[in-house]
């Protein structure tokens, strides 16, 4: 492991990324056949849901649905006693 030396930048603005929409990455192709993630059944084909902790949401209309395929027994950690 070497030495770190960072400089100070001085008069550089931070450049701020702007977002890039990742619709690109919603779509995965496996040998011919083209899949989608989850879709808004409001809005839509093309409009994607948002996938977080086992709940989708759609940033459109706010449309969000509840996954509860599975059973996460570590979803069980805030329990009240
Ligand atoms: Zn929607």
């Amino acid at each position: 492991m070497g030495k770190k030396k960072s400089k100070p930048k001085k008069g550089k603005k931070p450049t701020k990324n702007k977002k890039t929409s990742k619709k690109y990455s919603k779509y995965k192709i496996i040998g011919d056949k083209i899949t989608r993630e989850k879709t808004c059944p409001r809005c839509g084909p093309g409009i994607f849901l948002m996938n977080s902790q086992g709940r989708v949401y759609c940033g459109k209309c706010h449309y969000s649905e509840f996954e509860s395929k599975k059973e996460n027994k570590e979803d069980k950690k805030e329990e009240i006693k």
